[in-house]
């Protein structure tokens, strides 16, 4: 595992717990609004955390964590993530994952095996717009086999997407609700600016008006059976 960051405590990227958030280094797309710059593109240039180190760290803190999440960069490209996922649920945590959902394969195993208690889906545009906004060729065939897979297991999962202005919208959301329709819980994030982005002249003109946004949730909940709104 390259665990590339570690948050001790969040209450904000496990809905319901207290978790440890870690931060796996890489990524295999290239959002072009992406804030994990070098977590992306230069893992190597931060402080690297070993396997044991964060297990015994877990192991200290025990009383106080509900749960890990496990975000990146994009952990599904990790070899041992089974393992590693393996020695957490040996310590009584919950785990949630993080993924871009390009994986099916490694997803379906680690659901197979019972080794997830929560996934979060990012699902970054409508199919046909997911090159443009990746930055990369991007196999929409292995993200729709992750989406069945996802909707048709029991184990607790959102969809998300960011609500990128100039990127996204309101049709787009609506698409991306269909993409996912039956899911249990879709939720659409606020876009948060910044000055350092993998494409840094990306830059976000205008935001829907609030308005705009309500009616997006109100046509989504046609095709979801719920929609979280997260930082608008
Ligand atoms: S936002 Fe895109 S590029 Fe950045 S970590 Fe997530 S999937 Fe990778």
């Amino acid at each position: 595992m390259d665990i590339r960051g570690l948050q001790k405590t969040s209450l904000i990227d496990y809905p319901g717990k207290v978790c440890c958030t870690i931060f796996v280094g890489g990524c295999n797309l290239r959002c072009l609004y992406c804030y994990n710059k070098d977590l992306v593109l230069e893992p190597e240039t931060l402080p690297f955390f070993p396997i044991d180190e964060v297990l015994t760290f877990l192991q200290k803190r025990i009383s106080f964590l509900d749960g890990v999440c496990i975000s990146g960069g994009e952990p599904t490209l990790q070899e041992d993530l089974p393992a590693f996922i393996g020695e957490i649920k040996n310590l009584g945590l919950s785990v949630k994952l993080d993924t871009n959902g390009m994986k099916p394969g490694i997803i379906s195993r680690l659901l197979e095996d019972k080794m997830l208690d929560f996934i979060a889906i990012d699902i970054k545009a409508p199919f046909e717009k997911y090159s443009l906004v990746t930055g990369v060729r991007v196999d929409t065939s292995a993200l729709k086999e992750t989406i069945n897979i996802v909707k048709n297991n029991v184990v607790e999962h959102e969809f998300r997407t960011t609500f990128v202005p100039d990127l996204l919208d309101k049709e787009d959301i609506i698409k991306i609700a269909q993409a996912v329709g039956g899911c249990r819980r879709f939720v659409l994030q606020r876009f948060l600016s910044s000055s350092d982005l993998i494409d840094s002249s990306f830059n976000v003109h205008e935001y829907l008006p609030p308005e705009d946004i309500y009616e997006a949730v109100y046509l989504c909940l046609e095709y979801v059976k719920a929609v979280d709104l997260r930082g608008f």
